[in-house]
């Protein structure tokens, strides 16, 4: 796949679909930046086999919820190589509980890790790229922002958000060189949905289409697809990998 671009921040990359985002755009030649909060070993052991492959890596932990830190995080990207060509913001949560029993700070925290730490990345990168008249970012969102899910309305609303908000700023940067896209994953196995019991996981590959999970690398290589110079006619799209589960 072909990069204009030359660096990327994957945020919450040290495990799941971050991690194999991460891997997978070193492999296309990016000096990757792997992003974790509390997994410091996981972040250089994806480090390690970015660079057991012959990839270019470095390991950034910082809250992507905390705004001075995400904005310190970018500055010392731009200070080491000058530039940050492209964005992945793939950290996520879920904080499960039906409606009635979810308190407001339930609902907050999911929506400030997964939306309004999305907002910042946008924004920030935003300002750097605009210097480069260049830039492609791609949120990771759910097919649940497109669904909603029972026990799941601040998730919901927090993914749901990242969508209409990477439309947004798709029309804001549109005359700037920039791109701004979603991917909206189905059910992965990864650690999240790993959460699950058997029952729940039997009950929605039931749902699929193709009646599987679908697979880290498949997130990774759509994520590429919409960073990359083969999608350079594309901004503002939702990109829903999710075997045929939700067609609409
Ligand atoms: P995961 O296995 O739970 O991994 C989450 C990653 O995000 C970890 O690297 C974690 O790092 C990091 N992270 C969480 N909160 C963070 C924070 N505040 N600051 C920095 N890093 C943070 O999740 P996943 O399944 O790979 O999901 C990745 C993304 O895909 C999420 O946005 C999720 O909502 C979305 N998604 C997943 C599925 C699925 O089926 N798995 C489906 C649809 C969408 P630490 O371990 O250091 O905290």
């Amino acid at each position: 796949m072909k990069f204009s671009g030359k660096n990327v921040l994957v945020t919450g990359s040290s495990r799941g679909i971050g991690a194999e985002i991460a891997k997978t755009l070193a492999s296309f030649g990016l000096k990757v930046w792997i992003n974790y909060r509390n997994g410091a070993v996981e972040a250089d052991a994806v480090k390690e086999a970015i660079e057991t492959d012959g990839g270019n890596a470095a390991v950034i932990g910082f809250d992507v919820s905390d705004e001075s830190a995400f904005i310190d995080a970018i500055k010392t990207i731009i200070d080491s190589d000058g530039e940050l060509s492209y964005l992945v913001n793939n950290a996520g949560i879920t904080n499960d509980k039906l409606a009635l029993r979810m308190k407001t700070d339930d609902f907050m925290s999911v929506i400030n890790a997964n939306l309004t730490s999305s907002f910042i990345g946008c924004r920030e990168s935003m300002k750097v790229m605009r210097k480069k008249k260049f830039g492609s970012v791609v949120n990771i969102s759910s097919i649940i922002g497109e669904t909603g899910n029972a026990g799941q309305t601040n998730y919901a609303a927090s993914k749901g958000g990242v969508i209409a908000m990477t439309k947004s700023f798709a029309i804001e940067a549109a005359t700037s060189g920039i791109r701004f896209n979603s991917v909206t994953p189905g059910f992965i196995a990864t650690e999240m949905t790993n959460e699950l019991n058997d029952e729940i996981k039997n009950s929605i590959n039931a749902k699929i289409p193709m009646k599987r999970m679908g697979n880290a690398k498949e997130v990774a290589e759509a994520t590429a697809f919409l960073l990359s110079d083969h999608s350079s006619y594309i901004t503002g799209e939702t990109l829903k990998v999710n075997g045929g589960m939700n067609m609409a």
